[in-house]
């Protein structure tokens, strides 16, 4: 089966007092994914995520596609885990493709949230902070869920004190 590698992102930021992850609203129809409901819309949101470049690090990729994705610029605090997924390529001779992201915990330095390249509204509907205590029942796909969890747990033990 052809692997994929990819890094992301959970960045964490006060706001008002209270801890918020950044998250995305992908562009593309998700096949695997939950969708929430939120009013009348369907909302689905992700962590901001991509594929690790030859020759570098999982972590400065994490930062890199938060940059790209998210149009904000953050700053390692450590690594939260890896999820893995397999899923079909809609693409091409549609073949099965087995998945590794790891994620890292970032911390929030500058930048305006959805402040990003028009190329990227191509993968990028909107990027947006969403709050860490909501943020797991608003994300689409488990691994994601699990990995905010961590961040959640991360934040009230080391960041909170
Ligand atoms: P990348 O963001 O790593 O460059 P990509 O956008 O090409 O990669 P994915 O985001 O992995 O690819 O999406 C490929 C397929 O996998 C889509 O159908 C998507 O819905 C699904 N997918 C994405 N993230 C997850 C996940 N955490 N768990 C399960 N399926 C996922």
């Amino acid at each position: 089966m052809i692997r994929e590698i990819s890094a992301g992102g959970v960045v964490v930021r006060q706001l008002d007092g209270a801890w918020n992850i950044a998250a995305i609203e992908p562009q593309k129809e998700a096949s695997q994914a939950r969708p929430v409901r939120k009013t009348s819309q369907t909302l689905l949101l992700a962590l901001p995520k991509g594929l690790v470049d030859q020759g570098e690090k999982p972590e400065q990729t994490a930062i890199r596609e938060v940059q790209e994705e998210t149009g904000i610029t953050a700053t390692p605090i450590n690594k939260l885990g890896d999820i893995k997924y397999v899923y079909v390529r809609s693409w091409g001779d549609k073949q099965r493709v087995f998945k590794v992201v790891s994620f890292y915990l970032l911390r929030y330095q500058s930048g305006e949230i959805d402040d990003i390249d028009s190329e990227m509204r191509i993968e990028v509907k909107r990027a947006l902070w969403v709050p860490l205590e909501e943020a797991v029942s608003k994300l689409a796909y488990s691994g994601e869920r699990d990995i905010v969890r961590r961040a959640q747990e991360y934040v009230k033990s080391h960041l909170e004190a």
